[in-house]
């Protein structure tokens, strides 16, 4: 079956052109003799049509969060019935929301066929920002984006409606579980189950604006993107289209734990940031951590990431989780600086996020404070990641199917029951 969600603007014109045709043929009069002439010129008709009816179709869904057919008043009747049968709506169900104390929301979506994802939404408070600048710009944009929708009087502090934050970021899943076997991550340890498909990775982006106003994408949820590439830059492109979720290239980030050729793949088809989770100064520290590295080691990784065709203003991002006596002494920061000079780029520096299944520790916030300092001084930008969403699982690292099939032991089963701080809407 194909999903509606799984269609670019472009394939969905496609979907669109034999059914425009029908009903263009279905109005001639029963006696019109059909000339090729006529015949090219119905096609040419029928085809201008159906883009036009992609456009229509991506705004009411993408643009005015309308999920049923029925609804959208300026198609004609015998096309929406035609949909109804052809191009059911997907949506996502909700299994668990949770919100930590910090703000952090994490759901828990049910697919078809039973598995279970998770997403998060990310609120960055307006005193996060780094300049006065940022936040006046971050605000100006959210309220022109948002400006045809009810954003709530509220003030309330945990409100995702409430003007308070300046930056939503919505944390995707590409996959159920993961293939890479990252020894610090959850997911990783989960194993993969199967690929998302297009539609299930666009509709956790949808589900997620329809209930809060989404600013920032990253693929940092569960899953390898770049393991599922066709999908992944196929969602992208429904993302960064103006008719549909009109994200900016600059808001919309992949990670990737370092798959060389894919990186090369994503930059020729779709333009969006990109992330590198570095977590190591060396391929044998690396290694350890991350298997991916014995196929692509560090220097074919870098070299990859000085090929991505970054737009100016743009950097990438290296993101570094800090494991407490494995990759966190300053030699390690001096290996750092020297690998990535010349990369447009920044350091993200995530202290490792503890959960039952791992046996790393978290260095101390002294250690992390020094490393970075050191970046510093060397003209690295680099920032600490807040943890966000500890207290419910939902930081990174902490996400994976609790209901889902794939494999984990006993030992990993720690989703907490925790008190609901707030219902969602
Ligand atoms: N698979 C992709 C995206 C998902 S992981 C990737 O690896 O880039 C998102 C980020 O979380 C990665 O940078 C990863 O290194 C980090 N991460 C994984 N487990 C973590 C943990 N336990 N604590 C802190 N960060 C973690
Ligand atoms: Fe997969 Fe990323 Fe976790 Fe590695 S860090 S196991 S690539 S989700």
């Amino acid at each position: 079956m194909v999903f509606l969600q799984s269609l670019t603007k472009a394939d969905l014109s496609e979907q669109l052109f034999p059914i425009s045709l029908q009903l263009l043929e279905r109005k001639l009069r029963r006696d019109t003799e059909r000339t090729p002439e006529l015949q090219a010129s119905l096609e040419t008709k029928a085809r201008s049509q159906a883009k036009y009816r992609a456009k229509q179709i991506f705004h009411w869904v993408y643009q005015r969060y309308v999920t049923d057919w029925d609804q959208m008043s300026d198609l004609s009747k015998e096309l929406r019935e035609w949909a109804k049968v052809n191009l059911p709506i997907f949506r996502l169900s909700e299994r668990i929301a949770r919100q930590a104390s910090d703000g952090t929301y994490k759901f828990l979506w049910e697919l078809s066929d039973k598995k279970t994802i998770e997403s998060v939404i990310i609120p960055a408070a307006l005193q996060e920002k780094e300049s006065e600048e940022e936040v006046r710009d971050a605000l100006m944009e959210n309220n022109k984006r948002f400006s045809g929708r009810e954003i709530a009087e509220k003030k309330d502090f945990l409100d995702l409606n409430s003007d308070h934050w300046a930056r939503l970021t919505a944390c995707i899943s590409s996959q159920v579980g993961c293939a890479m076997g990252c020894k610090f991550c959850l997911t990783g340890i989960q194993g993969l189950d199967r690929h998302l498909g297009i539609h299930e990775i666009v509709t956790q982006v949808h589900e997620l604006r329809m209930r809060a106003p989404i600013t920032n994408i990253v693929f940092m949820g569960m899953g390898e993107p770049l393991h599922n590439l066709d999908h992944v830059s196929k969602a992208c492109q429904i993302l960064l289209d103006e008719d549909g979720l009109n994200f900016s290239k600059r808001k919309v980030t992949v990670s990737t734990s370092g798959i060389v050729p894919a990186i090369d793949e994503l930059g020729r088809r779709v333009d969006v940031s990109l992330a590198i989770s570095l977590n190591g100064s060396n391929d044998e520290q690396r290694s350890l951590v991350m298997p991916v590295n014995k196929r692509w080691p560090i220097a074919e990784l870098l070299d990859a990431c000085r090929r991505y065709p970054l737009g100016s203003h743009r950097r990438i991002t290296f993101e570094y989780v800090m494991l407490a006596g494995i990759n966190d002494s300053l030699e390690d920061a001096g290996r750092l600086v020297k690998l990535i000079r010349g990369i447009p780029s920044k350091v993200n520096l995530i202290p490792f996020n503890e959960h039952s299944g791992a046996e790393f520790k978290r260095p101390s916030d002294d250690t992390i404070r020094k490393f970075q300092k050191f970046l510093m001084e060397r003209k690295v930008v680099a920032t600490v990641r807040i943890s966000r969403g500890r207290d419910i699982l939902a930081a990174c690292g902490q996400l994976r199917s609790i209901f889902g099939t794939a494999r984990g032991t006993e030992k990993h089963k720690d989703w907490k029951e925790l008190p609901v701080v707030q219902e969602l809407i």
